[in-house]
């Protein structure tokens, strides 16, 4: 479906823009765990409120998240992701 194809890309290039602008106006570093990041491409974009809680896809709603912190905080809100994230250290 050549239409759903268009949105994906527009969507893609999308969040690329929204990682840099994060990337210039955050520390280099993951929002959770606090491991820097050598490299933009370690770094992924997160959101604080989850979308399925409906979270938006405003800056103010999104973070820079290392890998392993994004797949592990998966749907759950930011807040108590921190929280059991400062228990396991
Ligand atoms: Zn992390």
């Amino acid at each position: 479906m050549p239409h759903s194809r268009k949105y994906k890309r527009m969507k893609s290039n999308k969040r690329k823009l929204i990682k840099s602008i994060l990337w210039d106006s955050q520390p280099h570093q993951c929002a959770y765990c606090k491991k820097p990041f050598l490299d933009k491409s370690e770094a992924t974009l997160d959101h604080i409120v989850p979308k399925c809680r409906a979270g938006t896809d405003d800056l103010s709603n999104l973070c820079l998240a290392c890998k392993e912190c994004n797949d592990a905080k998966a749907n759950q809100n930011a807040k108590k992701f921190r929280k059991r994230i400062r228990k396991n250290i």
